[in-house]
């Protein structure tokens, strides 16, 4: 056994608890696409995940990688973020955070703590309360 194996044996148990604790069964190939979520913070949309299984050579059906992503975000493990009403990114990191998003390549970044501050917020009626506060920067190249 090669110390690869034995870590990602290692990694394999601490993300079947992940799932767990969300209330998801640990399939193989939902642990797959896990361990590609979190090896790192990240933004990806779900064709990214299709096509970075593949390349790693332990590929998963698209339709699978669709409905495990959905299933992650529907269970607060990933956030999805509608940054284009046609391509959803799914965000590794749930912590409130802000973001970059880059128009013309489609990328999106965290924005560093503390570099964007919410001045004041709207007043709300006494029966709501405020959840989040979700911004996002978009940008493109100046003409
Ligand atoms: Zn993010």
């Amino acid at each position: 056994m090669d110390e690869r194996t034995s870590t990602g044996r290692r990694d394999r148990g601490r993300l079947e608890a992940l799932l767990a604790t969300h209330g998801i069964l640990a399939t193989t190939q939902r642990l797959r696409i896990a361990e590609l979520l979190f090896a790192r913070n990240q933004h990806q949309t779900a064709e990214q995940v299709f096509r970075e299984l593949a390349r790693m050579g332990t590929p998963v059906a698209r339709a699978t990688v669709y409905n495990t992503l959905n299933l992650f975000a529907a269970r607060g493990l990933i956030k999805a973020l509608a940054m284009d009403p046609e391509c959803c990114q799914f965000d590794s990191n749930t912590e409130p955070h802000h973001h970059i998003y880059y128009e013309d390549t489609g990328e999106v970044a965290d924005i560093p703590a503390g570099q964007l501050q919410i001045g004041r917020m709207p007043e709300l009626p006494p029966e709501l309360e405020a959840r989040a506060v979700d911004v996002v920067v978009r940008v493109r190249r100046r003409a």
